[in-house]
This record gives structure tokens, sequence and C-alpha cells, in this order.
């Protein structure tokens, strides 16, 4: 009985927080066991820096933000769900870009493309859209104090750069990358600074968010008790 009411009422969670704190897992996760539709709004800003990398603006020796934003009505993003993965994989103008989109390249380039004032909103207005709807997982940097300030459940991701570099670093060698640790802690604390910094929409803690560390915190456990605060909230009348 009470399975059916969690998956009856639905509420949207928006979940924010530093690179590389399992934000993206957390929420798969989420989605997965409340049958809600999960949304990584990082993988879309990837997307526009891939588009932008590819046609010469961004990763090389010097930025071009002005030519994107004049090409940014050209972007089609879109997210389809893959069956066999049991997760959405991002789609940049018809083609599948879900590997490419997490190279180093593009994450050394991601965060100053998401500061540009356009490519924000252009995003944030295809986000909003898609959080109109309940039974939402949204993850990125801004979904709790702008995207979906209403969001009933905010959870804001914490763990030290350390921790979230060796994180990332395992994930990029199991991709065959060719990287040094001190280069992925580099990038991890450089995009902590820009992401919080930046002027449009920085990454901040909601007012009404939890903050969640979880630093020395195994996935299951983390599960387990932020799927507790999801039921909690959803069993609130
Ligand atoms: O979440 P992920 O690390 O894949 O996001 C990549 C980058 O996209 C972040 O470092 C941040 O610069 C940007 N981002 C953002 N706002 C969001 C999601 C991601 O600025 N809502």
């Amino acid at each position: 009985m009470k399975e059916i009411y969690f998956k009856m009422k639905k509420i949207t969670i928006a979940i924010d927080g530093y690179s590389s704190t399992g934000k993206s897992t957390i929420a798969k996760q989420l989605a997965k066991s409340l049958e809600y539709i999960h949304i990584d709004t990082g993988a879309m800003y990837r997307a526009v820096t891939l588009f932008a990398i590819r046609n010469g603006f961004f990763g090389g020796t010097k930025d071009n933000p002005q030519a994107l934003v004049k090409l940014l009505p050209t972007i089609n993003l879109k997210f389809e769900y893959n069956d066999a993965l049991g997760f959405s994989e991002m789609y940049l103008n018809g083609e599948n870009v879900e590997d490419e989109i997490r190279s180093l390249l593009v994450s050394r380039n991601v965060s100053e493309v998401a500061a540009i004032e356009q490519v924000r909103y252009k995003l944030v207005e295809i986000q909003k859209e898609m959080g109109k709807e309940k039974g939402v997982v949204m993850d990125g940097r801004d979904i709790g104090t702008v995207v979906l300030p209403d969001a009933e459940l905010k959870l804001f991701m914490t763990a030290s750069a350390e921790k979230r570099a060796t994180r990332r670093y395992k994930e990029l060698l199991d991709k065959g990358e060719v990287v040094t640790f001190a280069e992925v802690l580099k990038n991890v604390q450089h995009r902590d600074y820009l992401d919080s910094n930046r002027e449009f929409s920085p990454l901040k803690k909601a007012k009404d968010a939890i903050e969640f560390d979880n630093s020395d915190m195994g996935l299951n456990e983390q599960f387990e008790r932020i799927q507790n605060f999801a039921k909690r909230v959803i069993e609130r009348p």
C-alpha cells in the first residue's frame, strides 16, 4: 500500500552541489526507485561545450563566446532513454554524445561556457519546461535556486576536493584517458572556483536545501539516507 502511495504522489527533487560529488549517481538511483524522470543539466552544458569545441570557439588558444552565442539557435539538445543502460543519454543535434561530453577536454572548458549569460538563459528555459511536470529529479548547480525554486526536496551535495578528484581520476583512467591525479584535482578546484564566482546564477546552496557531505560515505548508505528524505517529503500530507 505504502509503495503504491509513493508511486502515486509525485514531487520534484532538485540536487545541486560541487563537481564530482556524485549528484548524477544519486539522482539516477532516486529516479529509478521512485519511477521519476532524471535530468542531468550538466550534460546539457557539456553538450553545448562540445559543440563550441568542435566549431573552434573554445578549447584552442582563444575563446570566442560571441561566435558561440550566434550559433546557439542551431543547437538542439535531447535526452533519450537507453533501456539497456537504464538511463537517459545526451543527444546533440541528433548525435549521441554521451561519452564524448565526459572527456577531460570538455570538462576543462565547460565552466567558461556555462558562465555565458545567453547559454544559461537558453538552457534554464528548457530545464524549467522539463521540470513543470512532477516526478522529476534534476541535478546541476542552480536547480534549487533558479531552475526549480519550488522543488519540494532540495539537496546540496559536498565532499572534499581530494575525495572528488580521486573519484573522477578513477573514472577517467577506466575510460582510458591519459591524465595525472594533479591535473584532475586542479580541474575540480578550478571548476569549483568558476562555478561559485560567476556572475549569472553562481553555485550556492538554496536556503531550504539539505546539505549532504558524502566524503566518507559509501553509495548504499548515501542512497538509503537520501531515499528516506524523499519518503518523508512524499509522506507529508
Ligand atoms: O554536473 P557536471 O560536472 O557534469 O557539470 C558540468 C559543468 O556544467 C559544471 O562544472 C558547471 O560549470 C556547469 N553547470 C552549470 N549549471 C548547471 C549544471 C552544470 O553551470 N545547472
